[in-house]
């Protein structure tokens, strides 16, 4: 028996578990992959997380990861816009990030167990029960969500029709390192960002449909849609790849299915990546959860105070990123053109708008 069980090693289980274990709980946390891992993902992190990331021990200064404080945007229709950040951000890959967390976990006593996943969850006599694939039982006080957007445990979010996927590769070549760039093309945006090591990481999310129609086959749809964009043809013709991992079924919207346990970070609610926020809200959500449980560890009240920051705080978050998704998506090509122009030639409505996407920095 356990104190808490959490239930994916992503950046919310992590973060979660450092926060609890500090505090002398006794942690479980259960992951279906291992570390380190590939994740499809821009890397991108708003500072708004940044002195919640230093209180977990990631040392982002001696780590000298790329401070970037400058955006650009570009469409298909040969357009550019840049503005400066209003906080900015910094680059760092999931593969070092994801591993270096649960290294600072597993050192703060938490015990991690890879490559197990889990297949259900009952709530009975004020206790979990928690099974895994391989037959493993774990019993625990508590219990969290925080397995992404796919984990087998929860239905899949109801928006049918509008799917989309999701493609990185890690490049040699980019931006100027203090650069993120947003290349806008007809069925989607990619973005180009520095992380560590002279890496880049190059991301793009698009509707899922016209892959569809080309069987899935990747390179023939970034040859015919993709390089519309002269910008991002260049970008991509430019680069040698690294490494390269995709992955499918992103819709957007909070999760409103009633759930024995609470829920953190995708599991709760996903993020348009156009905002750069996901893994921001994925930190913001385990330390709303944390403060909860510290002072209040009661059922109920975790429940109800998660359900309340879900709706009160992650939805508006996510309704202004789909808002901004859905104005890069209208396909329209006089609109699309009038907006980029606009963005262009109106003094401080690129920086307006990349501001909706970001949040207030949030502390320990
Ligand atoms: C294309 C794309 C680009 C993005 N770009 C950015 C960006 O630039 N900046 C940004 O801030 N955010 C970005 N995001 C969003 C960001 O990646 C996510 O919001 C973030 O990873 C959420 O963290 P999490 O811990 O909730 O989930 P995850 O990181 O997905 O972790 C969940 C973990 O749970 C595990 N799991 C799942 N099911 C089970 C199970 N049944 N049992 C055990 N373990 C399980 C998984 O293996 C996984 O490791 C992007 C997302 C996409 C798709």
């Amino acid at each position: 028996m356990s104190d808490l069980v959490i239930i994916g090693g992503g950046l919310a289980g992590l973060s979660l578990s450092i926060l609890c274990a500090r505090k002398g709980m006794n942690v479980i946390l259960i992951e279906k992959s291992s570390y380190p891992k590939h994740k499809v993902c821009g890397e991108y992190i708003s500072k708004e997380s940044l002195h919640f990331l230093n209180h977990l021990g990631i040392n982002t200064k001696s780590l000298q990861l790329p401070n970037i404080d400058t955006f650009v945007l570009t469409s298909h229709h040969g357009l550019s816009a840049t503005c400066k950040l209003d906080i900015g951000g910094i680059g760092i890959s999931r593969y070092l990030l994801d591993k270096l967390l649960a290294d600072i976990a597993r050192n703060e006593g938490v015990k991690i167990y890879e490559q197990t996943r889990v297949t259900s969850v009952d709530y009975i006599d004020d206790r979990y029960t928690i099974e895994t694939h391989n037959k493993e039982t774990f019993y625990t006080a508590q219990c969290v969500g925080a397995y992404g957007r796919i984990s087998g445990l929860q239905s899949p979010q109801s928006q049918s029709g509008k799917s989309y996927i999701g493609v990185k590769y890690h490049v040699d070549r980019g931006p100027a390192k203090n650069e993120i760039e947003i290349h806008n093309f007809e069925a989607g945006y990619c973005g180009i960002s520095a992380i560590e090591d002279d890496k880049y990481c190059l991301c793009y999310l698009a509707k899922a449909e016209p892959l569809k129609e080309m069987k899935g086959n990747i390179d023939q749809f970034e040859e015919e849609v993709i390089f519309k964009n002269k910008y991002l043809k260049e970008r991509f013709n430019s680069r040698k790849i690294i490494d390269r991992v995709a992955t499918s079924q992103l819709q957007f919207g909070i999760h409103s299915e009633p759930l024995s346990y609470p829920l953190l970070g995708d599991a709760a609610g996903f993020i348009p990546p156009i905002t750069g926020n996901g893994m921001s809200l994925a930190f913001r959500s385990a330390l709303a959860l944390y403060q909860t449980l510290i002072n209040h560890p009661k059922n109920n009240t975790l429940l109800s105070e998660n359900k309340r920051y879900i709706n009160q705080y992650l939805k508006r978050r996510i309704q202004q990123g789909i808002f901004l998704q859905d104005l890069l998506f209208i396909q329209n090509q006089y609109f699309n053109k009038a907006l980029m122009y606009g963005l262009v030639t109106i003094p401080g409505l690129l920086k307006i708008m990349s501001k909706q996407a970001t949040g207030e920095e949030f502390r320990v």
